[in-house]
């Protein structure tokens, strides 16, 4: 089934900077911080069929091996990333980006992107999306004196993304760090946690404060309207562990009357647990996800992937976007091979006579952007 004349709003992605990156592009296909020897990344199916389709779009002769489709692409791109980079976008239908500014980040990674330079760069709509640990880390990283300081600080931050960055939406990646069993706690019990913490570091005052910011988090969201997003499944490993992961760890926080009617949405379906994740957006009247990273990174998995959110899921609670980061082929190869494995999954579903081939285009359409102009409030697309 070809998709490829709709238009795509991509909702969870990352701004990049041509001039900041050296690596073999190859090894950003592979999601570990430590870089994978090329016996790795040169073996895997994702790379295997990036390099073939990089190929004929940059024109390789016939017969060349995958180290000389690569020198080829980086002669390209080091000589003109602009010209390189419209090239994949242009290819494809992207219109809107929607990108979280926490990575790159000066306090991770020791730049950010300007978003007017980006935007002029993939020449799309781009809009931010506030990663509310970048403040919390902050206050990790100095330990202010009191708790009051520290929630001064991050009041402060989050005003600032509200009022002057005019972020879309909030984004919390607690899963890669105490996991995503988050429990309310009061101002009074965050204070003594920040108290003992602060004379002795320790696993469970952290986890009481980075629940209580995360909470803080998501009330600010609701009280500006704005939907949040939460890291589920897998990430960069070695950093994230995968079994503090799995949305369903969610469920009682979600169910919270005060929390129930914030949107959130579960970014990467918490691949592998999407069947869990399609069961949640239909219980909840507000859970939402989206397929990204799984797009891009997990190659073949995509069809699985979207077949098993749709065991639940309701068609207008599931997004389309790429994860990409640090290089255009993390994006154009979400927006050309995840188009077209959503395709596949949806005609799957034709074939098999679950769905019509009109309800297939009408999945379709919402997947690709009509869910994201609604659920992010994004002027229209077309
Ligand atoms: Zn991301």
């Amino acid at each position: 089934m070809d998709l490829s004349g709709i238009p795509i709003i991509d909702v969870h992605t990352h701004p990049f900077d041509p001039a900041k990156d050296d690596a073999d592009f190859r090894t950003h296909f592979i999601m570990s911080l430590w870089s994978p020897p090329a016996s790795v990344y040169t073996n895997t199916i994702v790379v295997r069929k990036l390099i073939r389709e990089l190929a004929k779009l940059i024109g390789a002769p016939l017969g060349s091996s995958q180290d000389e489709i690569a020198d080829l692409r980086n002669k390209l791109y080091k000589s003109d990333s602009k010209a390189y980079t419209q090239r994949l976008m242009r290819s494809t239908n992207i219109k809107t980006m929607l990108v979280d500014t926490g990575f790159p980040h000066e306090e991770f990674t020791g730049y950010s992107v300007d978003l007017k330079v980006f935007s002029d760069l993939v020449q799309c709509k781009i809009y931010p999306i506030f990663r509310m640990d970048t403040s919390i880390f902050k206050i990790f990283k100095s330990m202010p004196a009191t708790f009051e300081e520290a929630f001064d600080i991050t009041e402060k931050d989050f005003e600032k993304a509200i009022k002057f960055d005019k972020v879309i939406a909030f984004k919390s990646i607690i899963a890669y760090q105490t996991g995503l069993e988050i429990f309310k706690h009061t101002d009074k019990e965050a204070s003594e946690a920040y108290n003992r913490f602060k004379k002795n570091k320790n696993t469970a005052d952290e986890k009481i404060l980075r629940d209580y910011f995360c909470v803080m988090g998501l009330r600010k969201a609701k009280e500006n309207n704005l939907p949040m997003q939460f890291h589920t499944g897998l990430g960069s490993a070695p950093d994230l562990d995968l079994r503090v992961a799995n949305p369903i760890l969610m469920q009682y926080l979600l169910a919270d009357e005060e929390i129930r009617d914030i949107k959130v949405i579960l970014t990467h379906s918490g691949y592998p647990f999407t069947t869990e994740t399609g069961y949640m957006t239909s219980i909840y009247p507000n859970v939402y996800c989206d397929v990204t990273a799984i797009n891009s990174y997990y190659g073949i998995a995509g069809k699985k992937a979207i077949l098993e959110l749709f065991e639940f899921a309701p068609a207008n609670r599931i997004m389309f976007g790429t994860d990409g980061a640090l290089i255009p082929e993390t994006y154009w190869f979400g927006y050309t091979q995840g188009v077209k494995v959503l395709g596949d999954a949806l005609e799957e579903m034709v074939t098999s006579d679950w769905i019509t081939a009109g309800e297939a285009i009408e999945f379709a359409e919402k997947i690709l952007y009509k869910n994201a102009e609604e659920i992010y409030k994004i002027p229209g697309n077309k």
